[in-house]
Protein backbone atom coordinates (compact mmCIF):
# COMPACT_ATOMS: atom_id res chain seq x y z
CA UNK A 1 0.00 0.00 0.00
CA UNK A 2 0.94 3.55 -0.81
CA UNK A 3 0.40 6.08 2.38
CA UNK A 4 -0.61 9.72 2.27
CA UNK A 5 2.22 10.70 4.46
CA UNK A 6 1.48 14.12 5.44
CA UNK A 7 4.18 15.92 7.56
CA UNK A 8 3.82 19.14 9.50
CA UNK A 9 6.75 21.11 9.65
CA UNK A 10 5.45 24.75 10.32
CA UNK A 11 8.41 25.50 12.39
CA UNK A 12 9.94 29.24 12.97
CA UNK A 13 13.17 30.49 11.93
CA UNK A 14 15.13 30.49 14.91
CA UNK A 15 13.91 26.62 15.69
CA UNK A 16 14.23 26.54 12.13
CA UNK A 17 18.14 25.12 12.05
CA UNK A 18 17.08 22.21 13.90
CA UNK A 19 13.50 21.14 13.40
CA UNK A 20 13.07 22.52 10.02
CA UNK A 21 15.96 21.31 8.27
CA UNK A 22 15.61 17.33 9.17
CA UNK A 23 11.67 17.33 8.49
CA UNK A 24 12.35 18.53 5.00
CA UNK A 25 14.74 15.85 4.82
CA UNK A 26 12.13 13.01 6.00
CA UNK A 27 9.88 14.24 3.54
CA UNK A 28 12.35 13.33 0.96
CA UNK A 29 12.86 10.46 2.89
CA UNK A 30 9.15 9.11 3.11
CA UNK A 31 8.95 10.22 -0.97
CA UNK A 32 11.45 8.38 -2.50
CA UNK A 33 9.79 5.37 -0.30
CA UNK A 34 6.70 6.08 -2.34
CA UNK A 35 4.59 7.93 -0.43
CA UNK A 36 2.99 10.95 -1.32
CA UNK A 37 4.73 13.76 0.86
CA UNK A 38 3.30 16.74 1.97
CA UNK A 39 5.20 19.27 3.60
CA UNK A 40 2.86 21.74 5.62
CA UNK A 41 3.98 25.22 6.43
CA UNK A 42 3.92 28.95 6.88
CA UNK A 43 4.61 31.28 4.04
CA UNK A 44 8.16 32.63 5.14
CA UNK A 45 9.27 28.93 6.46
CA UNK A 46 8.67 27.77 3.08
CA UNK A 47 10.48 30.23 1.43
CA UNK A 48 13.63 28.52 2.90
CA UNK A 49 13.55 25.35 1.27
CA UNK A 50 11.04 25.85 -1.59
CA UNK A 51 13.95 25.54 -4.20
CA UNK A 52 15.48 22.01 -3.24
CA UNK A 53 11.58 21.10 -2.31
CA UNK A 54 10.91 22.13 -6.51
CA UNK A 55 14.03 20.31 -7.83
CA UNK A 56 12.58 17.40 -6.08
CA UNK A 57 9.45 18.22 -7.77
CA UNK A 58 10.93 17.45 -11.15
CA UNK A 59 12.62 13.81 -10.03
CA UNK A 60 10.12 10.89 -9.55
CA UNK A 61 9.69 11.54 -6.08
CA UNK A 62 7.32 14.84 -6.05
CA UNK A 63 6.54 16.62 -2.67
CA UNK A 64 4.16 18.96 -2.32
CA UNK A 65 4.18 22.13 0.00
CA UNK A 66 1.43 22.64 1.69
CA UNK A 67 0.97 26.65 2.96
CA UNK A 68 -1.18 27.44 6.21
CA UNK A 69 -1.29 31.31 6.04
CA UNK A 70 -2.95 33.35 9.32
CA UNK A 71 -6.34 34.38 9.19
CA UNK A 72 -6.71 38.32 7.88
CA UNK A 73 -7.25 40.89 10.69
CA UNK A 74 -5.44 39.01 13.39
CA UNK A 75 -2.69 40.23 14.96
CA UNK A 76 0.21 37.32 14.93
CA UNK A 77 2.12 37.46 11.88
CA UNK A 78 3.89 34.50 9.65
CA UNK A 79 6.90 36.44 10.15
CA UNK A 80 6.18 37.00 14.43
CA UNK A 81 5.60 33.03 14.42
CA UNK A 82 8.71 32.71 12.81
CA UNK A 83 10.46 33.78 15.96
CA UNK A 84 10.89 31.13 18.08
CA UNK A 85 10.13 27.43 19.23
CA UNK A 86 7.79 29.06 22.01
CA UNK A 87 5.77 31.26 19.79
CA UNK A 88 2.01 29.96 19.58
CA UNK A 89 1.33 29.15 16.00
CA UNK A 90 -2.16 27.69 17.57
CA UNK A 91 -3.73 30.63 14.97
CA UNK A 92 -2.93 28.22 12.21
CA UNK A 93 -5.67 25.59 13.92
CA UNK A 94 -8.40 26.50 11.53
CA UNK A 95 -6.63 26.20 7.90
CA UNK A 96 -4.66 22.98 9.43
CA UNK A 97 -8.27 21.66 10.47
CA UNK A 98 -9.68 22.71 6.55
CA UNK A 99 -6.77 21.26 4.90
CA UNK A 100 -6.63 17.56 7.16
CA UNK A 101 -11.05 17.66 6.33
CA UNK A 102 -9.59 18.07 2.80
CA UNK A 103 -7.04 15.70 2.29
CA UNK A 104 -7.20 13.46 4.94
CA UNK A 105 -3.79 11.99 5.00
CA UNK A 106 -2.76 8.37 6.34
CA UNK A 107 -1.03 9.64 8.44
CA UNK A 108 0.25 12.99 10.03
CA UNK A 109 3.54 14.07 11.75
CA UNK A 110 3.88 16.54 13.78
CA UNK A 111 6.82 19.03 15.23
CA UNK A 112 6.49 19.03 18.85
CA UNK A 113 6.18 22.48 19.45
CA UNK A 114 3.40 22.76 17.60
CA UNK A 115 1.21 21.54 20.74
CA UNK A 116 -1.99 22.77 19.49
CA UNK A 117 -2.38 20.36 16.61
CA UNK A 118 -2.99 17.45 18.59
CA UNK A 119 -6.39 17.04 19.77
CA UNK A 120 -7.74 18.33 16.43
CA UNK A 121 -5.67 15.66 14.52
CA UNK A 122 -6.55 12.85 16.70
CA UNK A 123 -10.29 14.18 16.71
CA UNK A 124 -9.85 13.75 13.19
CA UNK A 125 -8.85 10.04 13.71
CA UNK A 126 -5.88 10.41 12.13
CA UNK A 127 -2.74 8.85 12.46
CA UNK A 128 -0.76 10.98 14.60
CA UNK A 129 3.70 10.52 15.21
CA UNK A 130 5.33 12.88 16.75
CA UNK A 131 8.85 14.40 15.95
CA UNK A 132 10.93 15.57 18.27
CA UNK A 133 14.33 16.32 17.38
CA UNK A 134 16.22 14.41 19.10
CA UNK A 135 17.45 10.87 19.29
CA UNK A 136 17.07 7.90 21.79
CA UNK A 137 20.14 8.47 23.87
CA UNK A 138 18.97 11.44 25.30
CA UNK A 139 15.52 10.19 25.04
CA UNK A 140 16.84 7.63 27.69
CA UNK A 141 18.16 9.74 29.84
CA UNK A 142 15.56 12.35 30.64
CA UNK A 143 13.13 9.79 31.46
CA UNK A 144 15.20 7.52 34.01
CA UNK A 145 16.37 11.08 35.68
CA UNK A 146 12.96 11.87 35.53
CA UNK A 147 11.16 8.39 36.85
CA UNK A 148 14.07 7.96 39.50
CA UNK A 149 13.03 11.70 40.63
CA UNK A 150 16.90 12.02 40.76
CA UNK A 151 17.01 15.47 40.23
CA UNK A 152 14.77 16.47 43.70
CA UNK A 153 17.24 15.14 45.59
CA UNK A 154 20.31 16.44 44.76
CA UNK A 155 21.59 19.07 47.09
CA UNK A 156 22.84 21.54 44.65
CA UNK A 157 22.64 22.41 40.70
CA UNK A 158 26.50 21.37 40.54
CA UNK A 159 26.57 17.76 42.82
CA UNK A 160 27.50 15.35 40.00
CA UNK A 161 24.33 11.69 39.46
CA UNK A 162 24.78 8.62 37.55
CA UNK A 163 21.88 8.08 35.54
CA UNK A 164 20.22 5.42 36.80
CA UNK A 165 19.39 2.35 34.76
CA UNK A 166 21.30 2.90 31.86
CA UNK A 167 23.46 0.33 30.03
CA UNK A 168 26.69 2.94 30.51
CA UNK A 169 27.87 4.94 33.24
CA UNK A 170 26.29 8.54 32.52
CA UNK A 171 27.79 10.88 34.73
CA UNK A 172 25.87 14.74 35.24
CA UNK A 173 25.11 17.53 37.16
CA UNK A 174 21.23 19.52 37.43
CA UNK A 175 22.74 22.58 35.95
CA UNK A 176 23.37 20.54 32.58
CA UNK A 177 19.99 19.10 32.44
CA UNK A 178 17.45 20.95 30.04
CA UNK A 179 15.66 23.72 31.63
CA UNK A 180 11.84 21.74 31.27
CA UNK A 181 13.47 18.79 33.26
CA UNK A 182 14.76 21.38 35.96
CA UNK A 183 11.39 23.86 35.69
CA UNK A 184 8.87 21.62 33.95
CA UNK A 185 5.96 24.18 33.01
CA UNK A 186 2.08 23.88 31.27
CA UNK A 187 4.21 24.12 28.10
CA UNK A 188 6.57 20.98 28.51
CA UNK A 189 3.98 18.98 30.23
CA UNK A 190 1.31 19.39 27.65
CA UNK A 191 4.19 18.50 24.64
CA UNK A 192 5.18 15.29 27.06
CA UNK A 193 1.28 14.44 27.61
CA UNK A 194 0.75 14.96 23.46
CA UNK A 195 4.03 12.65 22.80
CA UNK A 196 2.37 9.97 24.97
CA UNK A 197 -0.67 9.50 23.49
CA UNK A 198 0.42 9.68 19.49
CA UNK A 199 0.68 6.76 18.17
CA UNK A 200 4.71 6.81 18.24
CA UNK A 201 7.74 8.87 17.61
CA UNK A 202 9.43 9.62 14.43
CA UNK A 203 13.66 9.49 15.73
CA UNK A 204 16.27 11.03 12.91
CA UNK A 205 18.51 8.11 14.01
CA UNK A 206 19.60 5.04 13.01
CA UNK A 207 19.96 1.59 15.08
CA UNK A 208 23.65 1.05 15.12
CA UNK A 209 24.73 4.30 16.24
CA UNK A 210 22.91 3.64 19.69
CA UNK A 211 21.62 -0.01 19.96
CA UNK A 212 21.20 -0.44 23.78
CA UNK A 213 19.38 3.14 23.88
CA UNK A 214 16.91 1.81 20.77
CA UNK A 215 16.14 -0.84 22.64
CA UNK A 216 15.99 0.56 25.89
CA UNK A 217 13.28 2.84 24.29
CA UNK A 218 11.32 0.60 22.63
CA UNK A 219 11.60 -2.52 25.63
CA UNK A 220 11.84 -0.37 28.93
CA UNK A 221 10.04 2.86 28.11
CA UNK A 222 7.28 0.91 25.99
CA UNK A 223 7.27 3.61 23.18
CA UNK A 224 6.84 3.03 19.88
CA UNK A 225 9.87 4.35 18.02
CA UNK A 226 10.51 4.69 14.27
CA UNK A 227 14.60 5.48 13.69
CA UNK A 228 14.59 6.62 10.11
CA UNK A 229 17.69 8.52 9.95
CA UNK A 230 20.13 9.78 9.42
CA UNK A 231 17.80 11.80 6.93
CA UNK A 232 20.62 14.43 5.70
CA UNK A 233 21.77 11.32 3.83
CA UNK A 234 19.25 11.87 1.39
CA UNK A 235 20.62 15.02 0.01
CA UNK A 236 22.83 14.17 -2.54
CA UNK A 237 23.57 16.56 -4.63
CA UNK A 238 25.77 19.48 -4.30
CA UNK A 239 22.75 22.03 -4.48
CA UNK A 240 20.59 20.18 -1.99
CA UNK A 241 24.03 20.36 0.69
CA UNK A 242 24.36 23.72 -0.06
CA UNK A 243 20.61 25.06 0.45
CA UNK A 244 19.31 22.91 3.51
CA UNK A 245 17.68 25.45 5.88
CA UNK A 246 18.71 28.68 4.16
CA UNK A 247 20.74 29.55 0.89
CA UNK A 248 24.26 30.00 1.86
CA UNK A 249 24.86 34.02 2.48
CA UNK A 250 28.77 32.97 2.35
CA UNK A 251 30.04 32.33 -1.48
CA UNK A 252 30.66 28.71 -1.23
CA UNK A 253 32.82 27.92 -3.99
CA UNK A 254 35.35 30.55 -2.36
CA UNK A 255 34.92 28.21 0.77
CA UNK A 256 35.76 25.40 -0.99
CA UNK A 257 38.70 26.52 -3.28
CA UNK A 258 39.92 27.33 -0.10
CA UNK A 259 39.65 24.00 1.30
CA UNK A 260 40.69 22.58 -2.12
CA UNK A 261 44.34 24.04 -0.84
CA UNK A 262 44.41 22.42 2.22
CA UNK A 263 45.64 18.66 3.18
CA UNK A 264 43.54 16.13 4.24
CA UNK A 265 42.12 16.38 8.05
CA UNK A 266 44.17 19.51 8.67
CA UNK A 267 41.19 22.22 9.04
CA UNK A 268 39.09 22.46 12.12
CA UNK A 269 35.49 23.67 11.38
CA UNK A 270 33.67 25.70 13.77
CA UNK A 271 30.13 26.32 14.41
CA UNK A 272 27.36 26.23 17.32
CA UNK A 273 23.96 25.75 14.89
CA UNK A 274 21.50 27.88 13.97
CA UNK A 275 20.22 29.36 17.11
CA UNK A 276 23.34 30.32 19.59
CA UNK A 277 24.57 33.88 18.96
CA UNK A 278 27.86 34.03 21.53
CA UNK A 279 28.77 37.25 23.54
CA UNK A 280 31.90 39.01 22.23
CA UNK A 281 33.62 38.21 25.54
CA UNK A 282 33.47 34.94 25.23
CA UNK A 283 34.14 35.21 20.76
CA UNK A 284 37.32 36.82 22.15
CA UNK A 285 38.32 33.95 23.88
CA UNK A 286 37.80 31.16 20.90
CA UNK A 287 39.89 33.71 18.87
CA UNK A 288 42.68 34.10 20.95
CA UNK A 289 42.26 29.86 21.36
CA UNK A 290 42.26 29.57 18.29
CA UNK A 291 45.57 31.38 17.30
CA UNK A 292 47.47 29.89 20.19
CA UNK A 293 46.66 26.06 18.72
CA UNK A 294 47.66 27.15 15.42
CA UNK A 295 45.43 25.42 13.98
CA UNK A 296 43.73 26.20 10.10
CA UNK A 297 39.91 26.20 10.60
CA UNK A 298 36.95 28.01 9.24
CA UNK A 299 34.57 29.30 11.78
CA UNK A 300 30.93 29.91 11.49
CA UNK A 301 30.49 32.90 14.01
CA UNK A 302 26.82 33.61 13.43
CA UNK A 303 25.42 35.92 14.98
CA UNK A 304 27.34 37.97 17.99
CA UNK A 305 25.66 39.19 21.07
CA UNK A 306 25.97 42.69 22.81
CA UNK A 307 28.84 44.36 20.87
CA UNK A 308 29.38 47.33 19.34
CA UNK A 309 30.66 47.79 15.80
CA UNK A 310 34.19 49.01 17.22
CA UNK A 311 34.32 45.95 19.23
CA UNK A 312 33.39 44.07 16.47
CA UNK A 313 35.79 45.84 14.15
CA UNK A 314 38.84 45.28 16.34
CA UNK A 315 38.10 41.99 17.00
CA UNK A 316 37.15 39.82 14.32
CA UNK A 317 38.07 42.05 11.34
CA UNK A 318 41.51 42.56 13.09
CA UNK A 319 41.77 38.44 13.72
CA UNK A 320 39.89 37.85 10.69
CA UNK A 321 42.29 39.66 8.37
CA UNK A 322 45.46 38.07 10.09
CA UNK A 323 43.97 34.99 9.88
CA UNK A 324 43.47 35.32 6.11
CA UNK A 325 47.03 36.88 5.86
CA UNK A 326 48.40 34.09 7.06
CA UNK A 327 46.39 31.57 5.51
CA UNK A 328 45.60 30.13 8.70
CA UNK A 329 41.36 30.77 8.78
CA UNK A 330 37.86 31.45 7.29
CA UNK A 331 35.15 33.29 9.29
CA UNK A 332 32.10 33.29 8.27
CA UNK A 333 29.16 35.75 9.61
CA UNK A 334 25.90 34.39 8.07
CA UNK A 335 24.71 31.11 7.29
CA UNK A 336 26.50 28.07 6.10
CA UNK A 337 26.63 25.09 3.70
CA UNK A 338 27.61 23.35 6.70
CA UNK A 339 27.14 19.55 5.04
CA UNK A 340 29.73 20.49 2.08
CA UNK A 341 32.55 21.94 4.84
CA UNK A 342 31.98 19.13 6.98
CA UNK A 343 32.44 16.53 4.12
CA UNK A 344 35.00 18.37 2.73
CA UNK A 345 38.50 16.36 3.13
CA UNK A 346 40.40 18.56 4.27
CA UNK A 347 38.13 19.34 7.33
CA UNK A 348 39.61 16.86 9.87
CA UNK A 349 37.65 18.11 13.21
CA UNK A 350 33.94 19.52 14.33
CA UNK A 351 33.81 22.19 16.87
CA UNK A 352 30.27 21.97 17.68
CA UNK A 353 27.39 23.02 20.24
CA UNK A 354 26.38 18.94 20.51
CA UNK A 355 22.67 19.93 18.60
CA UNK A 356 21.25 16.55 17.30
CA UNK A 357 21.59 17.22 13.83
CA UNK A 358 25.02 18.82 14.19
CA UNK A 359 26.21 15.81 15.80
CA UNK A 360 24.62 13.16 13.35
CA UNK A 361 26.34 15.33 10.64
CA UNK A 362 29.97 15.34 12.77
CA UNK A 363 29.34 11.30 12.39
CA UNK A 364 28.56 11.20 8.73
CA UNK A 365 31.22 13.63 7.64
CA UNK A 366 32.84 10.87 9.29
CA UNK A 367 35.24 13.73 11.49
CA UNK A 368 35.78 13.60 15.78
CA UNK A 369 34.57 16.17 17.46
CA UNK A 370 35.40 18.95 20.23
CA UNK A 371 32.49 19.08 22.12
CA UNK A 372 30.65 22.67 23.54
CA UNK A 373 27.50 21.76 24.46
CA UNK A 374 25.27 24.87 25.64
CA UNK A 375 21.97 24.17 25.72
CA UNK A 376 18.74 22.23 25.35
CA UNK A 377 19.44 18.56 25.61
CA UNK A 378 22.98 19.11 24.38
CA UNK A 379 25.30 18.25 26.94
CA UNK A 380 23.10 14.99 26.92
CA UNK A 381 24.51 14.59 23.57
CA UNK A 382 28.53 15.72 24.55
CA UNK A 383 28.03 12.26 26.93
CA UNK A 384 27.20 10.84 23.84
CA UNK A 385 30.09 11.95 21.47
CA UNK A 386 32.62 11.48 24.08
CA UNK A 387 31.55 8.96 26.68
CA UNK A 388 30.02 6.05 24.83
CA UNK A 389 30.95 6.65 21.01
CA UNK A 390 34.31 7.92 22.24
CA UNK A 391 34.95 10.07 19.40
CA UNK A 392 34.90 13.70 21.03
CA UNK A 393 36.78 15.64 23.17
CA UNK A 394 35.17 18.07 25.51
CA UNK A 395 36.10 21.29 25.63
CA UNK A 396 34.42 22.16 28.72
CA UNK A 397 31.41 23.85 29.10
CA UNK A 398 30.22 23.12 31.99
CA UNK A 399 26.91 24.56 32.82
CA UNK A 400 23.57 25.18 30.91
CA UNK A 401 21.91 28.35 29.90
CA UNK A 402 22.14 29.87 26.55
CA UNK A 403 24.63 32.93 25.65
CA UNK A 404 21.70 35.21 25.26
CA UNK A 405 21.07 35.74 28.48
CA UNK A 406 24.74 36.20 29.02
CA UNK A 407 24.69 34.04 32.61
CA UNK A 408 27.19 31.29 30.74
CA UNK A 409 30.41 31.25 32.73
CA UNK A 410 32.97 31.61 29.86
CA UNK A 411 35.17 28.77 28.27
CA UNK A 412 38.70 30.12 28.36
CA UNK A 413 41.25 30.66 26.04
CA UNK A 414 43.50 27.95 27.17
CA UNK A 415 40.97 25.13 27.53
CA UNK A 416 39.88 26.13 24.00
CA UNK A 417 43.45 25.77 22.77
CA UNK A 418 43.42 22.62 24.81
CA UNK A 419 41.11 20.95 23.00
CA UNK A 420 41.88 22.06 19.70
CA UNK A 421 45.17 20.47 19.98
CA UNK A 422 43.60 17.34 21.20
CA UNK A 423 41.23 17.32 18.59
CA UNK A 424 43.55 17.87 15.29
CA UNK A 425 46.73 16.24 16.59
CA UNK A 426 48.67 13.58 14.69
CA UNK A 427 47.96 11.33 17.57
CA UNK A 428 47.17 7.81 18.23
CA UNK A 429 43.86 8.84 20.14
CA UNK A 430 42.90 11.14 17.47
CA UNK A 431 43.29 8.15 15.00
CA UNK A 432 41.53 6.12 17.20
CA UNK A 433 38.31 8.47 16.95
CA UNK A 434 38.90 9.09 13.74
CA UNK A 435 38.51 5.22 12.85
CA UNK A 436 35.49 4.81 15.00
CA UNK A 437 33.43 8.04 13.76
CA UNK A 438 34.17 6.63 10.07
CA UNK A 439 33.31 3.49 11.11
CA UNK A 440 29.96 4.63 12.85
CA UNK A 441 29.53 6.81 9.61
CA UNK A 442 29.71 3.11 7.73
CA UNK A 443 27.06 2.27 9.70
CA UNK A 444 24.34 5.03 8.92
CA UNK A 445 25.48 4.55 5.11
CA UNK A 446 23.97 0.51 5.35
CA UNK A 447 21.05 1.90 7.59
CA UNK A 448 19.54 3.97 4.77
CA UNK A 449 20.28 1.61 2.42
CA UNK A 450 17.65 -0.66 1.17
CA UNK A 451 17.60 -3.40 2.95
CA UNK A 452 19.26 -1.28 6.62
CA UNK A 453 17.42 -0.86 9.67
CA UNK A 454 16.06 3.22 8.72
CA UNK A 455 14.90 1.96 5.06
CA UNK A 456 12.96 -1.43 6.48
CA UNK A 457 11.93 1.02 9.97
CA UNK A 458 10.16 3.65 7.05
CA UNK A 459 9.16 1.11 4.92
CA UNK A 460 7.23 -0.29 7.91
CA UNK A 461 5.75 3.06 8.70
CA UNK A 462 4.57 3.89 5.61
CA UNK A 463 2.70 -0.03 5.42
CA UNK A 464 0.78 0.50 8.55
CA UNK A 465 -2.51 2.53 7.91
CA UNK A 466 -4.10 2.49 11.42
CA UNK A 467 -3.25 2.50 15.09
CA UNK A 468 -4.10 -1.19 15.07
CA UNK A 469 -1.93 -2.62 12.84
CA UNK A 470 1.38 -0.46 13.49
N1 LIG B 1 23.28 24.84 9.75
C1 LIG B 1 23.73 25.18 8.49
N2 LIG B 1 24.47 26.31 8.36
C2 LIG B 1 24.81 27.11 9.40
C3 LIG B 1 24.33 26.76 10.69
C4 LIG B 1 23.58 25.60 10.82
O1 LIG B 1 23.47 24.48 7.51
O2 LIG B 1 25.50 28.11 9.20
C5 LIG B 1 22.45 23.64 9.89
C6 LIG B 1 23.23 22.44 10.37
O3 LIG B 1 23.81 21.75 9.28
C7 LIG B 1 22.15 21.63 11.09
C8 LIG B 1 21.20 22.69 11.62
O4 LIG B 1 21.47 23.88 10.88
O5 LIG B 1 21.48 20.81 10.16
C9 LIG B 1 21.40 22.98 13.10
O6 LIG B 1 20.77 21.99 13.83
P1 LIG B 1 21.32 21.47 15.22
O7 LIG B 1 20.39 20.43 15.72
O8 LIG B 1 22.74 21.05 15.09
O9 LIG B 1 21.34 22.74 16.18
P2 LIG B 1 20.28 23.92 16.50
O10 LIG B 1 20.44 24.92 15.43
O11 LIG B 1 18.91 23.31 16.53
O12 LIG B 1 20.76 24.43 17.82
Amino acid sequence: TRGNIVKAALLSKRSGGGHQIPMVDTARVFAKHGATSTIITTPSNALQFQNSITRDQKSNHPITIQILTTPENTEVTDTDMSAGPMIDTSILLEPLKQFLVQHRPDGIVVDMFHRWAGDIIDELKIPRIVFNGNGCFPRCVIENTRKHVVLENLSSDSEPFIVPGLPDIIEMTRSQTPIFMRNPSQFSDRIKQLEENSLGTLINSFYDLEPAYADYVRNKLGKKAWLVGPVSLCNRSVEDKKERGKQPTIDEQSCLNWLNSKKPNSVLYISFGSVARVPMKQLKEIAYGLEASDQSFIWVVGKILNSSKNEEDWVLDKFERRMKEMDKGLIFRGWAPQLLILEHEAVGGFMTHCGWNSTLEGVCAGVPMATWPLSAEQFINEKLITDVLRIGVQVGSREWGSWDEERKELVGREKVELAVKKLMAESEDTEEMRRRVKSIFENAKRAVEEGGSSYDDIHALIQCKTSLDC
